[in-house]
């Protein structure tokens, strides 16, 4: 067989030249409604891959994103790893000192940044050791005035070329992104992927039972272009020639996102279950319902079961629960139906769906207890999850081996804990530093906070650890109610009782404003555990 390379120039010129004239939709802070084509795209991403070789960009070297999901942003996916650079996307609502310590660790030669997140990088400029210029992400006519040197507009670059630019022959293992991992403690992390792992991504996520793409589709990805490349998304719909929306800015906006899929014909929707929660608000405070919507693959967090609930039985939607890390691309599972479940009830399939998902080829899974013993799949065994495939990182970034997170046989330890059903279903329990011991049990977090969400009071739940005299550690409940809701404390706790096991039940409840949440939308339980530490549980 051939030993043609699996590069991201060959997706660039696949999609130009099968899907030319499909469209791609963006929001932007300069466009409220902005369309071209696929065509368009990639020969614009060739006129960036010249401007870029005119600034002095080599092969390998990386150039930083600051920016929303848009067309520019996805052009210079394209124009950046086709042309042998790396992506390196960054998420804006880091704090400064991550930036700074992430665009130094990448030594970014570059930024790309929107107009709006310009300020955000002025203000950290003195700190950063790498980069030699900024190029913002606009025309002329919205060109910011800025105090930095060497400012480039993205429009001016572009259009100074003329699109003859041949793709560079590059080797299929050299890297074309990278993307720091918003931990909660300790230095983020980088995970580098190269052509080769993000073209193999790419093909398994367009299977019938992962995402499902093909050329009838329209993808709105609300998972953000900086947040583990989009879930291949950027690279799967052109693979397949799916029609592409984009809602830029408006990411956590439930009206631009219903606005959205309503009018441009939306199939398949992706993102985290915060976002859903927003838009399924918005329908609901105003009646109106997600017709066109086929389906949504949500992942990133666990998925409350009123959330798949509410898609299945009051719009048709159908929801697919995925499962995976910055560290693997990210699909490691993703919740279909498997043939011979179809005889199973409707209450027995949302069970079923509240599972992670089943293991997609190319990612091998299993669990291990403490000793690095494997663990039966029988869904009731929990232990370390452990991964393996073409997609899953090798190392991090220039950390050669000291993060400790590989081990000795090549297997790569997720953090989570997990159970697997003997149908090979999937089911997250907790991160391995969140799990609660209970008299020397382990009590799911997750579990519990998906029971809490279900309560029609409850808008957000957490659960975390609170030292016990007796039992070491019990569950604390901690819930956001519904606007005007008058959830008392006891029936909050009585709402536990015959969903979870009696001694799963949380020993208090306490109400709070808001949660704290990680930049990429989690739940930052370090935090909350820092801030109850002291608290003293009076169940
Ligand atoms: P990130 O690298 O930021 O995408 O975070 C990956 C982590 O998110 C995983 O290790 C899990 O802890 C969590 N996660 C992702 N998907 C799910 C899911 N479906 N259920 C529970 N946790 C999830």
């Amino acid at each position: 067989m051939m030993d043609t390379p699996l590069t991201i120039s060959a997706i660039a010129d696949h999609v130009a030249t099968f899907h030319g004239s499909r469209e791609i939709v963006s929001v932007t802070a300069d466009n409220p409604r902005h369309r071209y084509t696929w065509g368009d795209a990639m020969l614009r991403a060739k006129k960036l891959a010249a401007a870029l070789k005119k600034l002095g960009l080599q092969q390998g070297d990386r150039l930083g994103t600051v920016a929303w999901n848009d067309y520019r942003h996805l052009e210079i996916y394209y124009g950046v790893g086709g042309a042998g650079h790396v992506c390196h996307t960054i998420n804006p609502r880091l704090f400064p000192e991550q930036l700074i310590f992430i665009i130094n660790h990448a030594e970014d030669r570059w930024l790309a940044v929107d107009p709006m997140f310009l300020p955000l990088i002025e203000k950290i400029a003195e700190h950063l050791n790498s980069v030699e210029g900024i190029i913002v992400l606009t025309d002329e006519a919205h060109m910011p005035e800025s105090s930095l040197d060497n400012v480039h507009c993205y429009e001016t670059l572009v259009g100074a070329e003329s699109g003859d630019f041949e793709w560079p022959q590059v080797d299929e293992r050299s890297a074309s992104a990278l993307c720091y991992t918003s931990g909660t403690t300790g230095d983020p992390k980088g995970v580098l992927y190269n052509h080769r792992s993000t073209i193999l991504h790419a093909y398994a996520g367009i299977a019938p039972d992962v995402l499902s793409l093909s050329s009838q589709d329209t993808v709105l990805p609300v998972v953000p272009l900086f947040h583990v490349n989009a879930w291949g998304i950027p690279y799967s719909t052109a693979i397949v020639g799916a029609k592409l929306v984009m809602p830029g800015p408006k990411m956590g906006d439930g009206e631009t996102l219903y606005e959205l899929l309503d009018s441009e014909d939306v199939s398949i929707a992706l993102g985290v279950p915060t976002v859903w929660l927003a838009l399924l608000q918005y329908v609901e405070q105003n009646g109106k319902r997600l017709d066109k919507l086929e389906r949504t693959v949500v992942g990133g967090a666990a998925v409350p079961r009123s959330m798949i609930e509410a898609f299945r039985d009051i719009h048709g939607v159908e929801l697919r629960q995925g499962w995976g890390m910055t560290e693997m691309s990210p699909i490691g599972t993703v919740n279909s139906l498997k043939s011979g479940l179809e005889s199973l009830d409707s209450e027995a399939r949302l069970d079923l769906a509240t599972k992670a998902g089943r293991g997609v080829f190319g990612c091998e899974l299993r669990i291990v207890d403490d000793a690095g013993n494997e663990l039966p799949w029988d869904g009731v065994a929990y232990g370390a999850l452990q991964v393996r495939g073409p997609w899953v990182c090798s190392d991090y970034f220039k950390l050669e081996g000291k993060s400790g997170s590989h081990t000795d046989d090549g297997w790569f330890d997720t953090g989570d804990v997990a159970t697997i059903d003997p149908e090979g279903y999937l089911a997250i329990t907790d991160r391995t530093k969140d799990v609660i011991k209970s008299g020397g049990e382990w009590i799911s977090s997750i579990e519990l906070e998906n029971t809490a969400m279900g309560h029609p009071d409850v808008a957000e739940a957490a659960v975390i650890g609170v030292s016990h005299p007796k039992w070491t550690e019990r569950p604390l409940l901690l819930v956001v109610r519904n606007e005007g809701a008058e959830l008392s404390d006891k029936a909050m706790l009585a709402y536990f009782k015959g969903r979870v096991a009696d001694w799963w039940i949380p020993s208090d409840v306490v109400f709070v404003d808001e949660l704290p949440h990680t930049a990429t939308g989690k739940v930052k339980k370090v935090e909350l555990r820092q801030q109850f530490a002291d608290f003293k549980l009076s169940g």
